[in-house]
């Protein structure tokens, strides 16, 4: 790969719809920082993926409910590859299934840290070096919110519903923000997605229950999902910003 391949930071880039999207954008020519909380090993698996196909990639830890995190992410980023050209705000969690009203204090806390502080915080980095008010190339971001944004996960998880519902906004506002400074945002929107974030809920099996009640009577896979997303990166979506895209099957 050559040393100017385009660097795209993916956060929580190890499994699911993050990992779909690492490898995915690494066949598309970005070179690919692919964080992760925890699971180092999966992390790793991911950019052996990617270099086993001729590609570039770099596994970095970091919890982007971590303000100290972020910093870190990006310190690695500007050593290892220099700049950056795209972020895809990915890194996401769920709780298990609560009301409001059974929720502590702590969770909703930690909810909005990750889902909403950690994509603006790690957004706010990527502006700095990607704007052309900073002297950046520009650049491009997609935000993976959630359906539940619209559909609001009563009985379920109004917390992480109303997370989502932040990022739609945000998407929204640093899209106008930015649009005259080389930078475009947007957000897709999915479904249910056969991934292990259900598991987190306490439903494992969510994605193959659910199926016959969904318009398309399946789940989407994580690929179908990254398919979106890069097309939002990519050159054909160069007069999209500031949109919100469904990846729903019609849900
Ligand atoms: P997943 O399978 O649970 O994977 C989550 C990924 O995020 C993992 O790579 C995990 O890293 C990482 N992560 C979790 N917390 C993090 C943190 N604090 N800092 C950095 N990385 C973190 O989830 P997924 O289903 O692919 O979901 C990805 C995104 O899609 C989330 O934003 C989610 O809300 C959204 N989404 C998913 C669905 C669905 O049905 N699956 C539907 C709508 C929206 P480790 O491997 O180290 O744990």
């Amino acid at each position: 790969m050559s040393e100017s391949a385009p660097v795209l930071l993916v956060t929580g880039g190890s499994r699911g719809i993050g990992a779909a999207v690492s490898v995915a954008a690494a066949q598309h020519g970005w070179a690919v920082a692919v964080n992760y909380a925890s699971n180092k090993e999966a992390a790793e698996a991911v950019v052996a993926t990617i270099r086993e196909a001729g590609g570039e990639a770099i596994a970095i830890a970091g919890d982007v409910g971590k303000p100290e995190d972020i910093k870190s992410i990006f310190a690695t980023i500007d050593a290892h590859f220099g700049h950056l050209d795209g972020l895809v705000n990915n890194a996401g969690i769920v709780g298990v299934i609560q009301r409001l009203d059974e929720m502590t204090p702590e969770r909703i806390d930690r909810m909005f840290r990750v889902n909403v502080t950690g994509s603006m915080l790690v957004a706010a980095e990527a502006v700095r070096r990607m704007s052309t008010r900073h002297g950046g190339k520009g650049g491009v971001i997609v935000n993976v919110s959630s359906l539940a944004a619209t559909l609001g996960g009563g009985g379920q998880y109004v917390d992480y519903a109303a997370s989502k519902g932040a990022i739609d906004t945000f998407t929204v506002g640093l899209a106008r923000e930015v649009a005259a400074e080389g930078i475009r945002v947007n957000a897709v929107r999915p479904g249910i997605i056969d991934t292990d974030i259900h598991a987190a809920a306490g439903l494992p099996d969510r994605a193959r229950d659910i199926a016959p009640q969904l318009p398309m009577k399946r789940a989407g896979t994580a690929d179908e999902v990254a398919d979106s997303i890069l097309y939002l990166l990519g050159p054909h979506a160069s007069y999209i910003t500031g949109a919100l895209l469904d990846v729903s099957g019609g849900r």
